[in-house]
């Protein structure tokens, strides 16, 4: 019994001490400080710096010029996998690192703080992996994932269609059983990494009777034949990251294909949307905390009136409002990324910080546009680039209305 509470009193000691040697973002120099937050250690902060420095040195420099081509060069990915920036959590047996949600995280922070989003890494590493992980057989585990954690293979998820986005249930895509085979017939589109991947998990329905619950998943590599990749889409933003439709023409492949149980597709789905949630929601404050540090920065160094910009109390007020914001947000979602690496997030959670934050980041990146006035508006300042890649953040992984809806069932029908 003495025993125990000695025990528990030194426990507590040492999290007052951890906590205590961590600045909470609020009181830190500057939002995107290394060294902060308390759900990191020493060794993330190394891991952190080194990120850091590879997206200054490897991708920032050539982002415009990937921009105009729409897509980044594969050996960037080979390079990623090679600083270890990919696909952290998979297993050590399949070459991964078997770390929890915690590294990865710094990957698509330090992604967003670059204002880079052209590298669709968080959708092969920590989307696209996992659903290997978690539902692939030993044969699909042991040939894909030492691929993708290399970079040497670059992962995309096929869920949206033409038309059927939020109504997923509404799918087209069909695969018929024929003896030992599938045959794929359908198409998707808006799929990130779809131009460069060399596998896509595919939504299908196996069951056109039963909606949502007669949906499977199916590996389909590049190369095979039928499986064709239309153009690279014109978007608003996320200029230099490969979005495209992909089309299924009688595709013909074994039942091996298959990942996860038949018919169970939906099921898959809805385990690995928590994680897609809370990596959009990060990136969001992620990009929130950088536009703000910007901002900052911009107004402190503007002469205006004889003075500078952050002289003025509408300048200054209004980054008091960009601030407490943004470390409100942080608040919630390092709650989150905590609950995650200890397997406690809940769906519901993850809708809420996935929703609250995307709304975040496009206000703080309007604020931010604002605050640098016509030189928000040019390409060359990072605020612009913030601005218009936060757009499609309310959108996908659910579009926003949808995490209302599914906030508001898990109050009104709580399990
Ligand atoms: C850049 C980009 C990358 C993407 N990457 C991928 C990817 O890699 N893989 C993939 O599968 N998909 C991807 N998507 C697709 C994305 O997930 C969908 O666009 C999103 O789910 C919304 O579907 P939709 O476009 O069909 O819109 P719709 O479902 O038609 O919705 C249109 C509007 O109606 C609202 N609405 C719809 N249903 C309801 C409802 N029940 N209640 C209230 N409001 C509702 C929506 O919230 C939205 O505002 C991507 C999209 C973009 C733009």
């Amino acid at each position: 019994m003495m025993q125990s509470v000695r025990l528990s009193k030194m426990v507590s000691r040492l999290s007052q001490k951890r906590l205590m040697s961590r600045l909470a973002p609020a009181q830190a120099g500057k939002l995107t400080d290394i060294g902060i937050r308390d759900i990191f250690d020493s060794d993330h902060d190394m891991f952190r710096e080194m990120t850091r420095n590879w997206f200054e040195t490897e991708v920032k420099p050539f982002h415009g010029e990937w921009e105009k081509a729409g897509e980044v060069p594969r050996e960037l990915w080979t390079k990623a996998g090679e600083m270890g920036l990919l696909s952290n959590m998979v297993p050590e047996e399949y070459g991964g690192l078997g770390t929890d949600c915690k590294y990865p995280a710094i990957v698509w922070e330090e992604q967003s703080y670059s204002g880079c989003t052209g590298p669709g890494f968080a959708m092969h590493s920590d989307i696209v992996a996992p659903y290997i992980t978690n539902y692939g057989t030993e044969e699909q585990k042991q040939r894909m994932l030492p691929k993708l954690v290399s970079g040497e293979w670059i992962g995309a998820l096929g869920m949206t269609e033409p038309s059927a986005g939020s109504d997923f249930a509404n799918i087209k895509t069909v695969a018929v059983e024929d003896g030992d085979d599938y045959i794929i017939n359908g198409s998707k589109v808006f799929i990130t990494n779809g131009w460069l991947c060399d596998v896509v998990i595919v939504c299908a329905k196996t069951d056109t009777g039963k909606g949502a619950h007669g949906v499977s998943l199916f590996l389909i590599e590049d190369g095979m034949k039928g499986f064709i990749k239309g153009n690279k889409l014109n978007k608003m933003g996320m200029k230099a990251q490969d979005t495209c439709e992909l089309f299924f023409e009688d595709l013909r492949v074994p039942k091996s294909a298959m990942l996860g149980q038949k018919d169970k597709g939906f099921y898959a789905v809805m385990q690995e949307l928590p994680q897609e949630r809370l990596l959009i929601a990060d990136m969001g404050v992620a990009s929130a905390e950088a536009v703000f540090e910007a901002s900052r920065e911009y107004v402190c160094e503007r002469k205006a009136f004889k003075g500078k910009l952050s002289d003025l109390q509408t300048v200054s007020h209004k980054l008091a409002e960009m601030k407490t914001d943004t470390v409100v947000g942080r608040a919630f979602v390092d709650q989150c990324i905590e609950l995650h690496a200890d397997h406690k997030l809940k769906s519901d959670q993850a809708s809420m910080a996935k929703y609250w934050c995307t709304d975040l980041q496009t206000k703080i990146a309007d604020h931010g546009v604002q605050l640098h006035g016509g030189w928000g508006y040019m390409w060359e300042y990072d605020v612009c680039k913030h601005y218009v890649d936060s757009r499609v953040q309310s959108i996908y992984g659910g579009a926003n209305e949808i995490m209302k809806e599914l906030i508001g069932r898990s109050i009104t029908n709580p399990r």
